[in-house]
Formats: structure tokens, C-alpha cells, sequence
């Protein structure tokens, strides 16, 4: 079954519903015009669907290998790579400076999606250039800039982003990779990495690794980490890759899924690396590529959970079973079969809207300058981040549920959906660890950026009442119950906002989604857009009011069952 960009789809989000063309109103995207975009939107579908979706089997039976020392990529990737770099999609958001189009980060978020539908295995290569890419741009020297840019820019060299360490995954500042300094100016990198994607492959000249490592005067923490450029071939005069840098790949992780895309254990025996921004900054630096990449991340689980949906739609629609209320007896017209297919299509549009419109206000923050589009911005990153990579285990397993047996056999493709969406609530940081972001620092303003969203959501539904009155009623509603509960949960302490943040970011998703849909019925008040809107305000939206009580329980109640307790009979 062939996946099809869903350009339509994108547009409709973009003009009716998000109001992207504010963007082509400020001076920094005056070029991203109805017509650019068009174009870009155009060309990255024939991209997508007619060189990358045909990639996605290929890398999930012939995995990435290390052969001597070198990771040999999966069958076709490394044509396909080279059609990404050919393209000029490295460069899509990054700065004219140095090459790039310096496009909004929102046609990057789409951009993000649905290279990930046709084949994630891939796209976590240029996601983390991406990454690498911003991260420099905002922090190094303009030497490291000029030299390292346009070449990643060009997709001719590659970034990879190396914080994990065995004893170091969500407490970063548990590190021990060494940094000392050189005479020349350079330092000396010394530590094993772990679970560092694209680490090493065959589909571009070099591989430039950021690096998170402590100075010898680093405090110990996340204050005393410092961030390096540590390439694998060291740029010589001409800034060609030169001599080859005391790092290797020691392994590859056999994992669940995502098997085309090479997750390197690495060794860093004294290498050489120039740091990127000050001493002991190296957590601000790698918070612009993590921040990017949270956003990427998102969007990685919104593009599979489509080309999950997109398959099963298309077997539902095949597959006869038993007699049906109505129709020929394809398992389509089944209640309990239409109502995976509604919620699927319903949780994918709603992802999909709260991840752009979280482009759209990085976007816009960038182009004003305004402090409220920032704070709009990084209070929508992390919903966007744990709500994209949550639906998308969530459809693409209700994929493999559409398919009956046949979905739990590998040929049929549903399986890979499935186990490629599982590691994208794990990696750039934890959905745990996303939801305890939201509820911390997210609302270390006292909830007022929450309250500002919460606003628009009101006053939307306020305004659709005429129109849609059972609609928006409850939408306005929720969006109360939800202000009420972020008042209550700014008051409490660490350990209860910790204990409900998971049900809180979801519980936000809920209403953002209903939300958004809102917005689509009222452009089609009798059309498909408001029937899906009901599916969604009706059976999804009530979500919320159970995990309101789930974020109310607070700590104690966890707590008071003891690790013991967890272990008796
Ligand atoms: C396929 C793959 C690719 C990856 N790519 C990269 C990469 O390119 N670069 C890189 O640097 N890393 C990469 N990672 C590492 C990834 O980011 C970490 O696995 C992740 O951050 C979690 O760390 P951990 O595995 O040590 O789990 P742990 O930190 O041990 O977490 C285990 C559990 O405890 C929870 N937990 C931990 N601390 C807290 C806390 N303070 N409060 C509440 N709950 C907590 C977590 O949410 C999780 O549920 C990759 C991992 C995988 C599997």
C-alpha cells in the first residue's frame, strides 16, 4: 500500500484553520507566499511518496550492519539521502547565511511529517542535521559556522546529536565524557556514548557529532557540561574531510523497530573537538537543538500514525467479513471497525493542528520578536512533542487492530507502523519527562501563557455558538474545566504536579484538539469536516474530565503504595 502525502489535507490545516498566512505578513517570511508554499508542499510530496515510502520495507528487513568499523546502510537509503540533500530539504528553515532557504519552521514541521510517513528509518538522519544545523547557527563561532554550515546545510556532511551515556538518559547531568583542553586551542574528547542515531553510515562524506562533555573545572550537574564540534574525518585547510578522529562506532542496538536507521554505541578516545559556545553552556546550546528536535519528534509520530491510518482505510475498504448494517460486507461498514477509522483520522488531524500551530508560533515569535508568541510556543512544544509520538503508537497499534491476524503478520506493513512509532515517546527526552516540562517549567509564569491559549479556545467557541451550539458549548466548557484545574495545579507543590502531569498534557491535548476541530466544522458546518469534528468532540474531547481527576490525586496516594507493595503477592 503506497503512501500519499496528504497534501489537501495540510493546506486545508494551513489557510482555514491555523492562519499560516499571517506568516507572509512579517518581514522575515514575506517569501513564504501562498504560491512558494504551494510549490514546496508540491514537490515534497512527489519526494515523500514517490522516492522515500518505497525505502520503508526495504530498511525494516535489511537493517543498518557495521562492517569493520563502518555502518553499511539499508538497500536504496543511500539514493534516497542523496535526493533529500539534492533537494535542498537540509536547508528548508536554516538561514540564507549559509545557504539554506530560510523558510518557516512550520513547512519544516510538514516537511518532518511526512518524510517520517513514508520512511522514519531515514528521516532521523536529516532530523538530526536539522537540529545540529540550529544549534550551530545560534551558538558557535563564526569559524565553526562558516566551515560546517554550508556543508550541512548542502547535506554533504551529516550531524549527529551525542548526549546519552549508560549512567546518564534523562539526568544528562550525570555525564562523565571528558573534555580537555589543548594548546591549540582544541580539546580532547574521552567517554562511551550510547543510542546515538545515524553515528555513523555510508550516505554522506562526514559525520559531525555534538557532543556534550564536562572541562576538567565543570561543575558536576548539567552547570559544568560544555558542548563540541567532534567531526569523524577533521576538516583539513580546504575544509575537505581530512584525517580520520580518534572516535569509532563500537556497536549497532538490535531494536524493536526504526531497524534503517543505525543506533551506534560510541567511543571517544581523545578526539578532537572545537567547542560550540561558552564554557559550561553547553546545556543552553543543546536546548536549540533539542527544542527543534522535540518539535521534529512530534511530528515523526503524526507521520506515521498517518501512514498507519492511510493503510488501514485502504484494507478496511478490501477486506470482506461477515454481513454488515450496511454495504457489501467489507469490514468498513462494521460500527466498531468505522470507529477505530474516525478516531484515527480524528487523533492524526487534532496532533497534526496542535504540532503546526506550534510552528506557526515559533515562527511568529521569530518574525515579531514577541515575548507571547514565545511563550506560546514553548508551552505548545512539549504537548506537541508527547501528543504526536503518543497518538502515533496509539493509531498506528488501532492499524494493526483494523487488520485483524493479518496485522500482526509482518508482510502486510502494519506491524512496522507499530514498532517503528514505539521508540518516539521515549527518545528527545521521555513523554514523562515532556509532561513534567509542561506542568514545571512551562508554568513557572504562573500558568499565564496556559491561560492566553485557553482564551482563544473560549473565545473561538464563544463566537461558533450561533453556528455550531452543541459544539462549542462543549468546547467552551472544557476549556474551563481545564482553565480550573491549571489554577488549582500552579498552587501545588513539585511532587503533585509531577505525579498528574501526564494526565494534565493530555488533558490539554484533548481540548486543543476539540479545539481545532471546532475551527474545521464551522469552514463545512454540514460536510465531512464537522461530522469528524463530532467524532472527536463527542467521544475524545470527555477524555479530559477523567484525567482532571487523575491530575487531582496528587503524590501521596502513589507513594503511600510502596516499592514493597509493588511487589507483593
Ligand atoms: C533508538 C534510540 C535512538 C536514540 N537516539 C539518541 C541520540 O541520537 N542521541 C542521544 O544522545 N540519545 C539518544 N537516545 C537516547 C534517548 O534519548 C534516551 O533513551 C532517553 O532520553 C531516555 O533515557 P534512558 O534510556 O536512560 O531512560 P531513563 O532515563 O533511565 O528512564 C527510564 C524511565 O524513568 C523515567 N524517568 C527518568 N527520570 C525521571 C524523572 N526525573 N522523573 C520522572 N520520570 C523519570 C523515564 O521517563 C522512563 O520512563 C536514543 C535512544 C534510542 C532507544
Amino acid at each position: 500500500m503506497p503512501y500519499a502525502s496528504p497534501v489537501a489535507e495540510v493546506r486545508f490545516l494551513l489557510d482555514k484553520v491555523l492562519g499560516y498566512d499571517r506568516l507572509a505578513q512579517t518581514a522575515t517570511f514575506a517569501e513564504a507566499g501562498a504560491e512558494t508554499t504551494e510549490a514546496i508542499l508540491t514537490e515534497l510530496g512527489r519526494l515523500c511518496d514517490g522516492v522515500l515510502a518505497p525505502l520503508n520495507r526495504s530498511g525494516d528487513l535489511t537493517p543498518a550492519r557495521l562492517e569493520n568499523g563502518i555502518v553499511r546502510t539499508s538497500p536504496g537509503f543511500k539514493d534516497g539521502y542523496k535526493a533529500i540533500a539534492e533537494g535542498g530539504w537540509l536547508g528548508l528553515a536554516a538561514t540564507p547565511d549559509h545557504g539554506g532557504m530560510g523558510l518557516p519552521l512550520t513547512l519544516n514541521t510538514v516537511m518532518n511529517e511526512w518524510m517520517s510517513g513514508a520512511c522514519l528509518s531515514l528521516q532521523l538522519c536529516p532530523l538530526l542535521s536539522q537540529g545540529q544545523i540550529e544549534a550551530l547557527e545560534h551558538h558557535a563561532s563564526d569559524t565553526i559556522k562558516d566551515l560546517y554550515l554550508p556543508r550541512l546545510i548542502s547535506g554533504e556532511w551529516t550531524g549527529t546529536m551525542n548526549l546519552t551515556e549508560p549512567q546518564a538518559g534523562s539526568d544528562v547531568g550525570a555525564l562523565r565524557t571528558k573534555a580537555e583542553p589543548r594548546a591549540d586551542g582544541s580539546f580532547a574528547i574521552t567517554g562511551q556514548k550510547i543510542f546515538i542515531t545515524w553515528g555513523d553510515h555510508d550516505v554522506a562524506d562526514n559525520v559531525c557529532h555534538l557532543v556534550l562533555a564536562r572541562l576538567p573545572d565543570g561543575a558536576p550537574g548539567t552547570r559544568g557540561i560544555s558542548l563540541f564540534m567532534v567531526p569523524k574525518l577533521i576538516p583539513d585547510a580546504q575544509g575537505n574531510p581530512g584525517e580520520r578522529n580518534a572516535l569509532r562506532v563500537v556497536s549497532l542496538e538490535h531494536k524493536l523497530g526504526i531497524h534503517g536507521s543505525p543506533t551506534c554505541v560510541m567511543s571517544f578516545e581523545g578526539a578532537t573537538g572545537w567547542m560550540v559556545g561558552k564554557p559550561h553552556g553547553g546545556m543552553a546550546a543543546m536546548f536549540t537543538m533539542m527544542n527543534n528536535a522535540r518539535l521534529g519528534v512530534g511530528a515523526q509520530g503524526i507521520g506515521v500514525a498517518e501512514a498507519a491510518y492511510q493503510h488501514a482505510l485502504a484494507y478496511a475498504r478490501d477486506r470482506k467479513q461477515g454481513r454488515t448494517p450496511l454495504g457489501d460486507g467489507a469490514i468498513i461498514d462494521h460500527a466498531d471497525v468505522r470507529r477505530m477509522l474516525a478516531v484515527m483520522k480524528a487523533e492524526v488531524f487534532a496532533a497534526r493542528a496542535i504540532a503546526l500551530d506550534c510552528g506557526i508560533s515559533l515562527d511568529m515569535a521569530r518574525a515579531t520578536g514577541k515575548g507571547s508568541w514565545q511563550a506560546r510556543a514553548a508551552l505548545l512544544t512539549p504537548i506537541a512533542k508527547a501528543h504526536g509520538t503518543d497518538i502515533g503508537c496509539e493509531v498506528s497499534s488501532m492499524g494493526v487492530q483494523v487488520h485483524g491476524g493479518m496485522g500482526f503478520i509482518e508482510e502486510t506493513g502494519a506491524a512496522q507502523y507499530f514498532r517503528d512509532a514505539r521508540i518516539t515517546p521515549i527518545y528527545e527526552g521521555t513523554n514523562g519527562i515532556q509532561a513534567m516540562d509542561l506542568v514545571g517549567r512551562k508554568m513557572m509564569d504562573g500558568g499565564e501563557a496556559a491561560f492566553r491559549l485557553l482564551q482563544e479556545v473560549e473565545d473561538n467557541a464563544e463566537a461558533a455558538r450561533a453556528e455550531a451550539p452543541d459544539l462549542a458549548g462543549k468546547v467552551w466548557e472544557a476549556a474551563e474545566t481545564l482553565r480550573e484545574a491549571t489554577e488549582w495545579l500552579v498552587a501545588q507543590s513539585a511532587d503533585d504536579r509531577n505525579a498528574g502531569a501526564v494526565a494534565y498534557l493530555r488533558a490539554f491535548a484533548r481540548v486543543l484538539g476539540a479545539h481545532y476541530h471546532l475551527k474545521a466544522a464551522l469552514t463545512d458546518p454540514a460536510g465531512p469536516r464537522a461530522r469528524l469534528a463530532r467524532v472527536f468532540i463527542d467521544r475524545l474531547l470527555p477524555e479530559h474530565e477523567s484525567l482532571l481527576v487523575q491530575l487531582r490525586a496528587g503524590a501521596a496516594a502513589l507513594y503511600a503504595l510502596t516499592a514493597e507493595d509493588l511487589e507483593s503477592a
